[in-house]
């Protein structure tokens, strides 16, 4: 399938997130996909939130990115924050960097810091929409265009399901979208700054994210659920 093709696809993906899933939100992590996704809502003046979780731990890079949104497109990502008393009782507990103790440890910074303000924010809406593809690693094979997320209760959009890394960097430099600089440094997944490096030529994609954990136990449980697909991404 071409690219053009897959960019009709996913836009017209959208606007059907956003025409019959009212409210609907993008949640981006500022990486190369979710640019390619808030490009499409910006510029296509979709009625979706963009929305973002600040960490307390993102780079700096992710920072400047989301002021950068903010000036070239007119429109503003919302950010959320993790409970600072949750945060505080991690770091009297764990340590400033507890979550290199071990996977429970990780599990459970990522569960304050991630899945709670995650769930705040998709409170309320019908559905969401994620840059997700399946070809980033052996968690999201399995991945489908629409999906039932039990987890959260509502509906999940991954308009790129079938986007390759190729696809996604064809369109943010033919559209010249803002993306984060430390995808030019090497790093081809991008999470807070403890827990993400530069991949080497040839690594899986996520290989940098949690490089000390297996590849089975890599997501930070904002995408738990297993698909259910009712809409094929082919
Ligand atoms: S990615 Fe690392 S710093 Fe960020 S929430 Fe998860 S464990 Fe904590």
């Amino acid at each position: 399938m071409s690219l053009d093709l897959r960019i009709a696809e996913a836009l017209a993906l959208l606007r059907r997130a956003a025409s019959e899933f009212q409210p609907v939100a993008l949640a981006s992590s500022l990486g190369a996909e979710d640019m390619v996704l808030t490009d499409l809502v910006f510029r296509n003046e979709l009625p979706v939130t963009v929305f973002t979780l600040d960490t307390g731990r993102l780079p700096e890079q992710t920072q400047r990115l989301i002021a950068r949104v903010r000036e070239y497109y007119g429109r503003s990502i919302r950010v959320y924050f993790p409970e600072a008393q949750a945060v505080e009782r991690f770091v009297a507990e764990h340590g400033v960097n507890g979550f290199y103790q071990g996977i429970t440890e990780r599990k459970a910074c990522c569960a304050i810091r991630k899945v709670a303000p995650l769930a705040r924010a998709l409170s309320g809406h019908k559905a969401w929409i994620t840059g997700l593809r399946r070809d980033q690693s052996p968690t999201r094979a399995a991945l489908a265009a629409q999906s039932w997320d039990s987890e959260h209760g509502l509906t999940k959009f991954s308009p790129l399901a079938d986007w390759s890394r190729e696809d996604v960097w064809t369109y943010l430099r033919a559209n010249h979208v803002p993306y984060n600089a430390l995808h030019d440094q090497g790093y081809a997944s991008i999470g807070c700054s403890p827990c993400t490096r530069a991949i080497e030529p040839g690594e899986d994609e996520r290989a940098g994210r949690w490089w000390w954990e297996h590849p089975e136990t890599k997501e930070c449980g904002l995408h738990l659920s297993a698909p259910t697909e009712t809409e094929g991404a082919a």
